[in-house]
């Protein structure tokens, strides 16, 4: 599990500056950026917030996403 609190304050990196980069928890393994769809991986309950990381899932969509995610 990712804490509530974590939840609350993450934001995608790529858009924050700009936007607001909300992020959608999806299925405790995945966060799915808001407002570009970068798709951010949660290893072993560490939220990966690389642009990069978040860049290879962005055409994927969610219900595509491998779980759990690999790597
Ligand atoms: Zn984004």
């Amino acid at each position: 599990m990712v804490s509530q609190e974590l939840l609350d304050i993450l934001r995608c990196p790529a858009c924050v500056r700009e936007k607001d980069g909300l992020l959608d928890y999806y299925k405790e393994t995945w966060l799915i950026c808001q407002d570009c769809s970068r798709k951010y991986p949660i290893r072993e309950d560490i939220p990966v917030m690389l642009i990069d990381e978040g860049d290879k899932w962005i055409q994927v969509k969610a219900e595509d996403l491998p779980i759990p995610p690999p790597g």
